[in-house]
């Protein structure tokens, strides 16, 4: 039997230029010690990280994809592959043709979270079968996030199933928001670099695999949030994170936290 080489990378990895808690050096150096061959960086509605971490990647021995996740109208859309930023607020199908411009690939972050904005609560399913095929032409679908909090094994069956119902290619990201968490989640693609990776997806030979973050790591997220922002800062955060306020757009946000209390 012949056996493919595969290689694992973590497509959802929040830094400190968002609601992450570890700033890109630290992310870099920590991925050089683990088993991915290729990592995105995709902060909340900034892209200022990833364009750090490509930056800085080759310093670290590590491959590097520039990406977002753009908070859509409709809800979080992971943009892999960019260059420019995209803003949030935009229709989900407008956000996606604008990263396509890019040559970007666009993929439904944690489709059935309901603790966060979701496309899978506007129609991720119907806007793609039957007569509106096509609506949102997505890339993949994240079928195993490590981090989804409402009934986690449920949520991720139900993004799978919906990904072989569209036959979408699925993907799997640890949604890091620490340096524990990044790698709980992964993709598994043919080859060793961002480029075979992105035609992996491209032509639907991704898999996912991995698990999901204990509950020590959200209570260890939940510190640092608390460590860095104070307890205001995390409410801040808590509601950003489920879509009831805005997030403030920042490229200097990581400045501000390196002044902060020291993890
Ligand atoms: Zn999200
Ligand atoms: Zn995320």
């Amino acid at each position: 039997m012949i056996t493919r080489q595969l290689s694992k990378a973590d497509l959802h990895i929040h830094s400190t230029y968002s609601d992450g808690t570890a700033s890109i050096p630290e992310i870099l150096a920590h991925v050089a010690a683990l088993d991915l061959r290729v990592i995105a960086i995709t902060d909340h509605d900034c892209i200022a990280g990833g364009r750090q971490a490509a930056q800085l990647a080759r310093d670290f021995g590590v491959e590097v994809i520039i990406g977002e996740e753009v908070s859509t109208a409709e809800g979080h859309l992971l943009a892999l592959f960019i260059e420019d930023e995209l803003p949030p607020g935009r229709p989900a199908a407008e956000t996606i043709a604008a990263v396509h411009a890019q040559r970007g690939l666009c993929i439904a972050a944690h489709p059935y979270d309901r603790c966060v904005p979701s496309l899978g609560a506007y129609g991720l399913h119907s806007r793609n079968a039957g007569p509106r095929q096509g609506e949102w032409p997505l890339d993949a679908v994240e079928g195993l996030n490590a981090g989804v909090m409402w009934a986690p094994r449920g949520c991720n069956l139900r993004a799978q199933q919906v990904a072989r119902d569209l036959r979408l290619p699925m993907v799997g990201g640890s949604d890091a928001h620490s340096l524990a968490t990044i790698g709980q989640a992964y993709t598994l693609f043919p080859g060793t670099s961002a480029d075979n990776l992105y035609r992996a997806i491209q032509r639907g030979d991704v898999y996912c695999g991995g698990g999901y973050w204990s509950v020590g790591q959200y209570i260890d997220v939940s510190r640092r949030w608390v460590r860095q922002r104070g307890v205001h800062g995390l409410v801040r955060l808590a509601l950003d994170g489920a879509g009831i306020t805005q997030r403030k757009r920042s490229d200097s946000a990581e400045q501000g936290l390196t002044s902060s209390v020291p993890i």
